[in-house]
């Protein structure tokens, strides 16, 4: 790439043409080049615009930055992307600037498809594509037109096919081996997607044979492209063969993003397993967990967790394999709404407008909101539980603190369906959400915290008023008519509870374990009842309470 070290020393002479001509040729490179050299090229698109910006060429500068911001969004940053894209695409319909608007475009294309907005992704793609037109070089055309069928395909639009033959042709017409390995790739994974696994191992074929012919190595993420679909068609051998030379420090140390390693391993990992071979399963797993800790790759450690409960259930040991499950659903759940959080934060660093904060409003509540049952979730309790309780310690307001966990639930989804014991779930949470005081107790709340476990926090209510409103609402439970829904099978919850004025450091932390504590007693005396301190008297020997009813 051509080098601007000569160039950067922040002299105030007037551009000479050379400067300017040298510039332009590596903008040029830079953005036809980046899609395979991530690291340098960042810091070349920094240097560049910094290059640009005392030569007072506000356009190739913006180019640079578009770059920049690209690669900014493949490593994670997406807000600060789509803020950068944003405002170019700005400062490039002020001043008619084609090119600057189609590559903005570009980015913007891969910053809502990242962000899930579908049809933004999709209008940005078209345009880019439209924009760009005849003007630009053939590897630039062939860059947008495969972001355009990879919008198209990640969303499984069948048009993506033709698209992808297209520039497929191309790449091949003007001989760029790394745009036809690219299109390969991408096409195959696409086909994996849609579950057609014959046409994604065709298109892996040619990959694998087209990277042999000119002696280019395949990196792990297309490694993962050919394993999974011989994976898709069960051909768990090949897959394996495929992938090993992925194992390699080489390869595994060169991927590009951080996560395709980590990815590779999980399927590596699943292949393994499905083959009999747990401990190596086991091992390669190990260090796909290794590698998500080590570079914070919640997502994948997300999907590592699933493939963990395979394994122990491989191994027979189906307890581990339950709580391994469990802890998978939670993580996920938790997964879901920081992406929604995320997407906020994104879409408001992109926007400042009245709206857009209206929009970030809605998606910061259905963040904090649990999608079967409407009830607030784990987040929601994490956030607020503490301010409560700081806020409480000051008026003197008792908080008391309720876990409820549904009784023999296993049994409903097991006698009847997961859709039964869903809609359980969301009757439950109705007759929750009905104890909590509409008005004159602020600051009061019903969450649920993950699977059949809920969370009811009562602000004002003395603690021997708040054990009675607990065991009414325990009640309501029992004697709700289910019959409709789980005929015979009885429903019911057992509750653990505690106050704040029992604590001298009345915690979130010190009150939830207090909480499950009872919790776990009242499972234990027989289940559908309420196990608490509340009605310990603030004088005295204290009494444990705990009420059950038939
Ligand atoms: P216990 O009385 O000891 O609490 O027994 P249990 O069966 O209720 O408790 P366990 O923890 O053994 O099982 C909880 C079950 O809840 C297992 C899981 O399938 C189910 N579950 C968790 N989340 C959901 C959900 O979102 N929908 C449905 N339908 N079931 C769920
Ligand atoms: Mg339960
Ligand atoms: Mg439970």
């Amino acid at each position: 790439m051509t080098s601007s070290s000569d160039s950067g020393n922040g002299t105030s002479l007037p551009p000479a043409a050379h400067d300017r001509a040298e510039l332009a040729a590596t903008v040029d490179e830079l953005e036809t080049l980046s899609r395979f050299d991530s690291d340098g090229a960042a810091q070349q698109a920094e240097q560049s615009a910094r290059w640009a910006a005392e030569l007072g060429l506000t356009e190739l500068r913006l180019r640079a930055e578009l770059v920049g911001a690209d690669m900014l969004r493949r490593r994670g940053n997406v807000a600060d992307a789509g803020r950068i894209a944003q405002d170019v695409h700005r400062w490039a319909a002020e001043n008619g600037s084609a090119h600057l608007l189609a590559r903005s475009h570009f980015v913007l294309t891969a910053v809502f498809q990242e962000l899930g907005d579908v049809s933004q992704a999709l209008e940005h793609a078209v345009r880019a594509v439209d924009l760009l037109g005849e003007a630009g070089s053939p590897a630039l055309r062939i860059d947008h037109l495969v972001r355009l069928a990879d919008c198209l395909g990640l969303n499984g639009d069948v048009a993506a096919r033709d698209r992808y033959a297209q520039v497929l042709r191309l790449a091949e017409e003007i001989g760029d081996v790394d745009r036809q390995l690219l299109v390969l790739n991408n096409r195959a994974y696409c086909e994996t997607l849609a579950g057609a696994f014959d046409a994604a191992l065709e298109y892996s074929t040619r990959l694998q044979t087209l990277a042999a012919a000119h002696g280019v190595p395949l990196d792990v993420g297309r490694l993962d492209t050919i394993g999974r679909a011989l994976i898709g068609l069960d051909r768990l051998a090949e897959a394996e063969a495929v992938m090993l030379p992925g194992l390699s420090p080489e390869a595994l140390g060169e991927s590009l993003d951080g996560d395709a390693g980590a990815d590779f391993l999980l399927t590596l990992a699943e292949v393994q397993r499905r083959l009999g071979r747990v401990s190596e399963a086991q091992l390669t797993l190990d260090e796909c967990v290794r590698r998500c800790t080590e570079h914070g790759l919640t997502s994948i450690r997300v999907r590592a967790r699933r493939e963990q409960a395979e394994l122990h259930a491989a191994r027979g040991d189906f307890r581990a394999a339950f709580g391994e499950h469990k802890v998978y659903c939670a993580e996920l759940m938790d997964l879901q709404s920081a992406q929604r959080d995320a997407r906020a934060r994104a879409l408001q660093a992109m926007y400042e407008t009245t709206e857009a904060r209206r929009q970030t409003r809605r998606y910061r509540e259905l963040s904090l909101r649990d999608p079967l049952t409407g009830l607030y979730n784990r987040r929601y309790v994490d956030e607020q539980l503490p301010r409560l309780l700081d806020r409480a310690a000051a008026p003197g307001a008792a908080v008391t603190v309720a876990l409820l966990d549904l009784d023999h639930f296993k049994r409903v989804n097991d006698t009847y369906s997961h859709e039964v014991g869903d809609e359980v779930l969301r009757r439950v949470a109705e007759l929750l959400q009905a104890a909590v005081p509409a008005t004159g107790s602020a600051g009061s709340f019903a969450a649920r915290m993950g699977g059949e476990e809920f969370l009811l926090v009562l602000v004002g209510p003395e603690p021997p008023a708040a054990a009675e409103q607990l065991d009414e609402l325990r009640r309501a439970v029992a004697g709700h008519p289910w019959g409709d829904l789980t005929g015979t099978v009885p429903i019911t919850l057992s509750v653990g509870a505690t106050t704040d004025a029992h604590h001298d450091h009345p915690t979130p932390a010190h009150l939830l374990g207090a909480a499950d504590a009872h919790l776990y007693d009242a499972k234990r005396q027989g289940r559908n009842r309420v196990v608490s301190d509340l009605t310990w008297s603030p004088v005295g020997s204290p009494v444990r309470g705990s009420s059950a009813g038939q």
